[in-house]
């Protein structure tokens, strides 16, 4: 797979069009509390307007309803961008108007004009032909640099891309860097690879398990989601989080690892509790003496020990998902410890999905990772071993 990147095209003194992925979080007052996916776009930004063009930025932001909302409006992120950039960003009174059109056409290189909400037109979620047809016609170039959407078929995303030839689109640094390390890690790992998956549900990572499993030296299950794969295997797992009906698929997927010789790490104790709160009663327990009633909330010390000590000769570690309810402090614990060993260890290190990324940042283990996506969705899609709509048009 041959991606086409933005520094094989030319694009000097052209009109660029970027979609970003700005879907920053706020507070009740709109301050932006972690402008992380703002400076990764940095890189193509500065890139398109060192090579002197007139560059219009898109992004969506939220979930607005009906049209145009004050509260979803790109202003802060307008805002934060020129404070980052220390250049002037003109936002743009709407999506697609008369008026945008205007600034569109006399935006001059050098420029930076912000779009309002993707979202605040009904066509960016249905992928509109009309839509993406008016995007397209704002510019000559256009620029996906919005990992965290690429996995949705949206206008501004996928829909538009058809509206360019191969040399006059392609993929910003930051989604080349996180198609490359997916595509790197997943295909040709220095081994033992080993793969971490937790979280909550075996039904939300089941395509991934089947793709990893194959190429994967070890797998280490945690969180929710084990507990499906203990019941499988025949332990009281009490009111833990379980899937019953995947159950048999939990029994295949354990086979499967055992025919393909790949070592299959599950939580052998538990921090179980009375109930799903932090004030909760809770204990360390075997996987064996789960007490009816309780649920597992955390992989207990032990299982700590042992996935650390599966870490110890690995030269690849992919990590998807928390071990344990990180949220609470109480039940932290396994996932924080696992963070550490993931960080301290000699291998390449990628995170991804949402969680995982802000767990990480939350056990200060962050720089110390070789890779953390931005996108939690899409990190997964790639995992499935799917190419995601918004970068198939991209590709050579
Ligand atoms: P996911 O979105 O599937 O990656 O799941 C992440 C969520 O799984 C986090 O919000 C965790 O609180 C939750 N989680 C992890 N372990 C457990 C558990 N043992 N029981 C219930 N929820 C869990």
């Amino acid at each position: 797979m041959q991606l086409q990147e933005i520094n094989k095209i030319d694009i000097a003194n052209k009109k660029i069009f970027i979609r970003c992925d700005f879907n920053v979080p706020v507070d009740e007052y709109q301050n932006i509390t972690d402008d992380r996916r703002i400076r990764s776009a940095l890189n193509t930004i500065r890139y398109c307007i060192d090579n002197d063009c007139a560059v219009i930025i898109a992004s969506h932001f939220g979930r607005p309803k009906n049209g145009f909302e004050d509260k979803f409006s790109l202003k802060p992120i307008a805002k934060r961008l020129h404070t980052l950039l220390k250049t002037q960003i003109k936002l743009a009174p709407n999506v697609i108007c008369y008026e945008t059109i205007a600034m569109a056409n006399e935006l001059k290189s050098g420029e930076i004009m912000l779009l309002e909400n993707m979202r605040f037109e009904s066509g960016e979620t249905k992928n509109d032909p009309e839509l993406s047809k008016t995007l397209a016609s704002l510019a000559d170039v256009f620029i996906n640099d919005a990992f965290g959407v690429s996995h949705r078929a949206h206008a501004s995303v996928e829909g538009i891309a058809q509206y360019f030839d191969i040399d006059s689109k392609a993929a910003g640094f930051l989604l080349a860097k996180e198609i490359k390390f997916f595509y790197h890690i997943i295909e040709e790992p220095k081994r033992p690879f080993v793969s971490i998956v937790g979280g909550s549900k075996v039904s939300g990572k089941l395509e991934a398990l089947y793709n990893l499993v194959p190429k994967v030296d070890k797998i280490i299950i945690g969180g929710g989601m084990a507990f499906t794969f203990l019941k499988a295997l025949g332990h009281e797992i009490g009111n833990s989080l379980v899937e019953e009906e995947l159950v048999p698929e939990a029994l295949k997927i354990m086979d499967e690892a055992k025919e393909l010789g790949v070592k299959f790490y599950l939580p052998v104790d538990v921090i179980a509790a009375e109930a799903f709160d932090s004030e909760a009663f809770a204990k360390a327990v075997t996987v064996q003496e789960i007490p009816k009633g309780w649920m597992g909330l955390d992989i207990g010390p032990a299982s700590a020990l042992l996935f650390a000590q599966a870490l110890e000769d690995a030269h690849t570690i992919l990590w998807n998902g928390p071990m344990g309810v990180y949220e609470m402090d109480k039940f932290a614990k396994g996932s924080t410890k696992l963070s550490h060993a993931v960080a301290s260890s000699y291998a390449t290190t990628v995170v991804g999905g949402g969680d995982t990324a802000d767990l990480v940042r939350r056990t200060g283990d962050e720089d110390e990772m070789t890779f953390i996506s931005t996108g939690g969705g899409a990190s997964l899609e790639l995992i499935e071993g799917k190419v995601l709509p918004g970068v198939k048009a991209l590709i050579v």
